[in-house]
């Protein structure tokens, strides 16, 4: 199989914490691994990060690591017999100051401030939106409550405000505490549970410097699912490196039948504002216990690889489900199909942008002889990653090789799409730097005698987001 530009996000757990079955998952195509937080102590994270970082050198695959935040928990409590069902009519109460076992007819909250937060004729959503209850009335602690969609309640299952409007805080203090986890080991990606705006981002992005000593710079990554951030979807990305459209939670809040075209709203805005994106949840639902995806599933990934989304996610599918290595491999498969197929959109024509700083600029001028020339591949050198983030902020079909020698730049591009990053000695002036680029694009295929490759850096070398010259290469 030839080169797949849509890079594939996978979540680690016990389906898939073995090193030889990692290592094997990594092969078949994982590019970033991410690590969910609301699972295990802090020692247990540092060993995943250290599996992953080991499976990676021996699959000789560059492979980011992106540290998953719990974010706020809005939960009922707990029951007496583990779990209730709720019947269609029925009253149930959920009250902040009970401190019995929860029954068929109530239980109590986690979430202590929630009687605060809803008032009558409020719908509310437990378990993702499996059992739907209105609010009848809010009296001191209890909240009383009509069930419209019955079903099987069990422990500290999640509860969604439909139309958003909860007011927990993006950031707890355990995930304060995890931030300085996953700074430890120096994770390529932070990923923020249910941010409302902006300033829970820039306040990520502080306990991340503060934690790191400024010493590592993460990427962050906003899960858009709470039906508060769509309003301020710009200002979320300009605060952030990515979004996730993080379908699962976003679905109940805002209702399943919009989240499509949101997903084309959130994933064309993100690459327009220079950001990067994954599309999350449910992708290959069905994989958790059969062999092979439905049409279904096949369709949604694919649509979201012509959407531009830079990568596809698989949570429960790889952390839990009884296929981790079919789903990553059928997923690598649908994805590049979808790339080459007919419906794939090429932007080879910029004609229309105007530039204003001469690295972009630099950029654009090989994206579009790349294209014009059909050039065989894009080499870009590059110290902080940009660069070959603003090419790869466009569709095209010739491959971006970015090549840095500063590892967390490496590791940062593995989300990107249409991006291989490799490492290159710190040590190499630009000539040496150059002609390693094309005895590795010769090992590697992708040029032979004859064939036209194009390569951006900036001189001097080493110098951030510096890239001024443009070189077109002919392999003699
Ligand atoms: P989660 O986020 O898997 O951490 O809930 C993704 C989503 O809500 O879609
Ligand atoms: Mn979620």
């Amino acid at each position: 199989m030839s080169r797949r530009a849509t890079k594939i996000v996978a979540t680690l757990g016990p389906a898939s914490s073995d090193p030889d079955l990692l290592e094997r998952m990594i092969r078949a195509g994982v590019n970033v691994v991410r690590l969910n937080f609301s699972h295990g102590t802090s020692q247990d994270h540092i060993n995943r990060a250290q599996m992953v970082r080991e499976a990676a050198i021996r699959a000789g695959r560059e492979v980011g690591i992106m540290a998953d935040l719990q974010g706020p928990k809005i939960r009922v409590g707990k029951f007496a017999q583990g779990k209730v069902f709720l019947e269609p009519g029925q009253r149930f109460v959920m009250d902040a100051a009970r401190i019995e076992l929860g029954d068929v007819e109530g239980v109590g909250l986690d979430y202590k401030t929630l009687p605060q937060e809803v008032k009558a004729g409020d719908v509310l959503l437990l378990n993702d939106g499996l059992i739907v209850i209105t609010v009848d009335s809010v009296q001191g602690s209890a909240i009383y409550t009509t069930v419209k969609l019955g079903g099987e309640l069990s422990n500290n299952k999640g509860i969604n405000k439909q139309g958003g409007g909860l007011s927990a805080p993006a950031l707890t203090a355990k995930d304060m505490d995890d931030i300085r986890t996953a700074m430890a080991f120096k994770a390529d990606y932070v990923a923020v549970s249910f941010p409302k705006n902006a300033t829970d981002m820039e306040m990520a992005r502080q306990l991340c410097n503060v934690a790191a000593d400024g010493g590592h710079k993460p990427g962050l990554i906003a899960k858009i699912e709470r039906a508060e951030a769509i309003p301020h979807l710009e200002a979320i990305l300009l605060a952030s490196d990515g979004i996730m459209v993080a379908r699962g939670d976003l679905a109940v809040e805002v209702g399943n039948a919009v989240v499509p075209a949101l997903q084309k709203r959130m994933i064309k805005l993100a690459r327009d504002h220079d950001r990067v994106v994954i599309t999350a949840t449910q992708m290959m639902e069905s994989m958790i216990t059969n062999p092979v995806p439905t049409r279904a599933e096949v369709s949604d990934v694919a649509n979201a690889v012509l959407d531009g989304t830079d990568a596809v996610m698989l949570s429960a599918e790889t952390a839990a489900g009884k296929f981790p290595l079919e789903t990553v491999i059928e997923m690598a498969k649908i994805c590049h199909a979808a790339e080459g197929g007919e419906g794939f959109h090429l932007e080879g024509d910029f004609t229309g942008k105007t530039f204003t700083k001469i690295p972009y600029a630099v950029s654009m001028g090989a994206l579009f002889t790349a294209h014009h020339l059909g050039a065989k591949a894009i080499v870009a050198l590059t110290e902080s990653g940009s660069s070959a983030r603003w090419m790869s902020r466009h569709l095209i079909r010739v491959p971006i090789y970015a090549m840095t020698s500063n590892i967390a730049t490496q590791r940062r591009m593995t989300l990107y799409r249409n991006v291989r990053p490799l490492l290159i000695d710190a040590s190499m002036d630009r000539d040496s730097a150059l002609a390693q680029a094309e005895v590795d694009l010769k090992a590697l295929n992708i040029v032979s005698s004859g064939d036209v490759y194009v390569i951006t850096c900036g001189e001097p070398m080493g110098a951030p987001g510096g890239a001024n010259m443009l070189k077109i290469c002919q392999v003699e």
